[in-house]
């Protein structure tokens, strides 16, 4: 039977960012509801060792990470509810949003925190070799490969800024891109071929993630030529993915303004998005930091925003009267 739930502030996604945005909006006792989305935990619940969230003197795992965050949130009075949003209605306040078992969520804020997703090239080995060799997040995972051979594949800003970070960690980086120019921006293009760590090999597409005897990893990737066809192999013991991201946004196509990479636009500086009373926070808003870390920040603005929103609608409601 649906049900209808009314909140002050309704938030979309269960990563860093919409547990955070939850655990400092219950503190601050507006009792959110957190719609928890498909993948409950996002991104973190499918890596392993975390190393660079904050607090923690030794390698915890990102699964465990999400776990408390979601016990830190519930303990402090957030409600999580297992559910998917497929209709969204911000024409007025309080907004209408639909699961799809048809409960209604009424709600005077709402925090988008959906969230982004790596694009992985679907080739073979790939994702048998997730967290064996084969990683779509260089600031995460670099610091494992310290004096190893790393593959970075794709030609943009990403690609060309991960192979840059790995050099921190390895003296035998090579970017492989598909084509014979980059999209990258000219001057991390120029920092590229500047650096002698890094090797470019350009025409080039990744046919297989090659994995080593029994439980060794990730040891090599097999490519392809794109202009003569022609096979060859590079060893590796890491392989970054490097393609994109895609922003989980298509609830909001032309309800919220999205950028050029379809990525929820916000005030610089701030959560606000164009519609007052929605906020947006995390990887959903952000593709150049991308970081849990990051992510919780962002969470804890816009609680903060919704806060104050509401403050000052109550307010602006008082004096009207
Ligand atoms: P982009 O879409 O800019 O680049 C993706 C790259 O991956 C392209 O070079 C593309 O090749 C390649 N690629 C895509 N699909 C495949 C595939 N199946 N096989 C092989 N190669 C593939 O993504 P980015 O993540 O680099 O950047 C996204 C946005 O974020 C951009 O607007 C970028 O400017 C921004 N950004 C900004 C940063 C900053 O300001 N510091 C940092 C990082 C990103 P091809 O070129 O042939 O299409």
């Amino acid at each position: 039977m649906p049900t209808t739930h009314h909140t002050k502030m309704l938030i979309l996604g269960s990563g860093p960012a919409g547990l955070s945005a939850a655990i400092y909006a219950a503190r601050a006792g507006m009792q959110p509801i957190v719609v928890q989305g498909l993948q409950p935990g996002g991104q973190l619940t499918i890596t392993t060792d975390v190393e660079n969230y904050p607090g923690f003197a030794e390698v915890i795992q990102g699964p465990w990470l999400m776990e408390q965050m979601t016990a830190q949130a519930t303990h402090v009075g957030a409600s999580m509810i297992w559910d998917t949003i497929v209709d969204v209605d911000l024409s007025q306040r309080p907004f209408r949003l639909t699961g799809d078992g048809g409960d209604v969520y009424v709600a005077e804020t709402l925090v988008i925190a959906t969230g982004a997703q790596a694009k992985w090239l679907g080739v073979p080995g790939e994702q048998e070799l997730g967290g064996k060799g084969v990683s779509a997040c260089a600031t995460c995972d670099g610091f494992f490969y310290r004096g190893k051979k790393v593959v970075v594949i794709g030609g943009g800003n990403t690609a060309v800024e991960e192979a840059l970070y790995l050099t921190n960690h390895s003296d035998d980086v090579t970017l492989i891109h598909r084509r014979d120019t980059l999209r990258a921006e000219k001057i991390l293009q120029d920092r590229l071929h500047a650096n002698p760590k890094i090797k470019v090999l350009w025409n080039k597409k990744v046919d297989r993630f090659v994995a080593g005897e029994g439980t060794a990893g990730l040891v090599g990737v097999d490519l392809i030529d794109t202009v003569t066809g022609e096979a060859s192999h590079e060893r590796t013991d890491g392989g970054f993915v490097a393609i994109g991201h895609s922003p989980s946004t298509e609830l909001f196509k032309g309800k919220l303004p999205l950028d050029a990479d379809g990525y929820l636009a916000v005030t610089p500086g701030t959560s606000l998005t164009a519609v007052p009373g929605v906020f947006a926070a995390g990887d959903v808003t952000d593709k150049v930091y991308r970081q849990a870390i990051t992510a919780a920040g962002m969470g804890c603005m816009a609680a903060l925003d919704a806060e104050r929103f509401l403050a000052e609608a109550e307010y602006h409601a008082m004096v009207d009267a």
